[in-house]
């Protein structure tokens, strides 16, 4: 006969093992072509961590300001410590809902292929990829409360001294801050916060890529709208010192986008193309020696803007993959082959200069 304490029990497991199964059918089928609100994000990084324990892991790197854990997911093979890196960041403005989306869409499409696309495993075994999927947590949060919050752009820090709420993070870097394209009004789109890293999750981003700057080799941050890719740095003035290398590796990615469905983005610097920005993350990377930094903004130009409608989505991740897929291998191949072909040379003269050397005393 069955107490009833074990009935209790056995019904909870019952329950719980029907949760599991449901949450783990649902997450087979994650529909990579709506938009989730944070919950399920993440609840999908847990399962991409719990399904894929060789090559991912997720990490706890900073606490926004209402409390939420900022993460993000890294993934690659062959650890070891000499590892070079790549990071994006999706979601630093709040109302962006297809740069969440891309960062998913990315993670899907790697794990996908790494086993069966050479190039893609190679890369992994010589970088890590850091991938935040929502940087500013409680603005995006804030932005699937109604319709009245759907366009929020900042994070949800009170100002200081005023009534409004809220900084524009991608102003709030330690890059030309508080300079032109930023302000101190705390009630702007664009406020810069008191000061430069104010920000938790400014200071997320600062504290953990900053130690190990020389470790990563490019910095991308995921935006829309516009169909860009700009090149640091967002000041009239400063260029990069790789500015025409930068050009160079963004207009073939460029080219990549338009390959998959027709679709233009242009390139350049935020001052050539939309407009100057103090305080932004890209400069801030550069700044740091961080060679190839670049912020994507993603589709459209204008017609739904930052209201994309979801029949979009999966065109518009699978041209933006294609675009950043050209600058990883770049940046993979220039780093990796570059330095093993001129190893190789070295080798050559060096054998051949021992040759002539005992061709000459024979
Ligand atoms: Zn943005």
């Amino acid at each position: 006969m069955v107490t009833p304490g074990v009935l209790v029990l056995l019904l909870t497991l019952l329950r719980a093992h029907s949760f599991t199964a449901r949450v783990l059918t649902e997450l087979r089928n994650y529909d990579y072509t709506k938009y989730h609100p944070l919950p399920e994000i993440m609840t999908w990084m847990q399962q991409m961590e719990t399904e894929n324990p060789e090559i991912l892991s997720t990490t706890v790197y900073g606490r926004s300001y209402e409390n939420r854990d900022i993460q993000f997911l890294k993934i690659g093979l062959n650890p070891h410590e000499d590892k070079k890196a790549i990071w994006m960041d999706c979601g630093i403005h709040a109302r962006e809902w297809i740069s969440p989306a891309f960062c998913q869409y990315f993670v899907k499409e790697i794990l996908r292929t790494y086993k069966t696309d050479t190039k893609v495993e190679h890369m992994l075994k010589n970088l890590d990829l850091y991938v935040t999927p929502v940087l500013n947590l409680d603005g995006y949060t804030y932005t699937w409360k109604d319709n009245t919050t759907r366009l929020w752009r900042k994070n949800r820090s009170p100002g200081t001294g005023c009534n409004c709420t809220g900084t524009d993070l991608n102003r709030n870097f330690d890059a030309f801050w508080g300079s032109t394209g930023s302000s101190s009004d705390c009630c702007e789109e664009i406020y810069h916060g008191t000061e430069a890293k104010s920000e938790a999750e400014t200071r997320a981003v600062v504290d953990f890529v900053g130690p190990r700057s020389k470790d990563f080799l490019c910095f991308l941050s995921i935006h829309s709208y516009s169909q860009m890719i700009l090149v640091p740095y967002a000041h009239p003035n400063i260029k990069a010192p790789n500015y025409d290398e930068l050009m160079e590796v963004a207009n073939d990615a460029a080219k990549a986008i338009k390959a998959v469905h027709g679709m233009d983005y242009i390139v350049g610097s935020s001052v050539d193309l939309l407009y100057p920005a103090g305080g932004t993350s890209i400069g801030w990377a550069r700044f740091m020696g961080i060679p190839y930094s670049f912020t994507f903004e993603l589709r459209d130009k204008g017609e739904h803007g930052f209201v994309l409608p979801e029949d979009q989505i999966q065109p518009t991740c699978e041209e933006a993959y294609e675009g950043v897929r050209a600058i990883l291998t770049y940046v993979h191949d220039k780093t990796f082959y570059s330095a093993a072909a001129s190893l190789t040379a070295t080798l050559w003269t060096t054998l051949l200069a021992s040759w002539l050397t005992n061709a000459t005393l024979l």
